[in-house]
């Protein structure tokens, strides 16, 4: 990708998070949890999130970021266009 592209947003989909099972979604369901207090954001339907804190939920997932990526678009939580957040820095 050229250097002077912008990463997409990273735009959680609360709604869709909700419906994925706790075993599965439970570490970024209580991460989501505690940006949205941080922030006193309790209200959206969607959650912008820091590409860093994709790092991070890598780490917690024990997952390289393209991995977790898939899964979370898998999942319908993230927009395909996401992909790119984490190619611009691995491929
Ligand atoms: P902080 O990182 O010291 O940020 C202080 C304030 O700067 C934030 O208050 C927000 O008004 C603004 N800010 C910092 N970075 C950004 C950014 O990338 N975009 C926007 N739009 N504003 C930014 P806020 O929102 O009340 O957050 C308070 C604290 O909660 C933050 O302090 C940070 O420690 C934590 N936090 C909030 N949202 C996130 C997040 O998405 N990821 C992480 N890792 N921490 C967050
Ligand atoms: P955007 O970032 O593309 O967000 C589009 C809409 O998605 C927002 O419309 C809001 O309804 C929702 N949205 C996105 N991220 C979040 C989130 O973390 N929490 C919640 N509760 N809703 C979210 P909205 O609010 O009318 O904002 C329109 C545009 O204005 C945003 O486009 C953004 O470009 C800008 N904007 C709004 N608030 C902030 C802010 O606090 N900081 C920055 N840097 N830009 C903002
Ligand atoms: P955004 O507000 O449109 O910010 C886009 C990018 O500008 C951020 O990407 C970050 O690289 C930079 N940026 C904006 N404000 C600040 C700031 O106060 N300090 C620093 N160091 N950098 C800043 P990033 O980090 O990937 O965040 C993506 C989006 O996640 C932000 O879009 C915003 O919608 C949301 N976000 C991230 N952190 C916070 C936060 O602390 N509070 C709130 N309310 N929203 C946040």
């Amino acid at each position: 990708a050229g250097a002077a592209e912008p990463p997409p947003k990273l735009v959680l989909d609360l709604e869709r998070l909700v419906q994925v099972p706790s075993e599965k979604a439970g570490p970024l369901q209580r991460y989501v949890a505690t940006i949205q207090s941080q922030r006193g954001d309790y209200n959206g339907k969607v959650l912008s999130i820091r590409q860093d804190d994709l790092r991070t939920l890598a780490v917690i997932y024990d997952q390289s970021p393209s991995v977790l990526t898939e899964q979370l678009i898998g999942w319908g939580v993230l927009g395909a266009d996401a992909r790119r957040a984490v190619q611009t820095e691995e491929g």
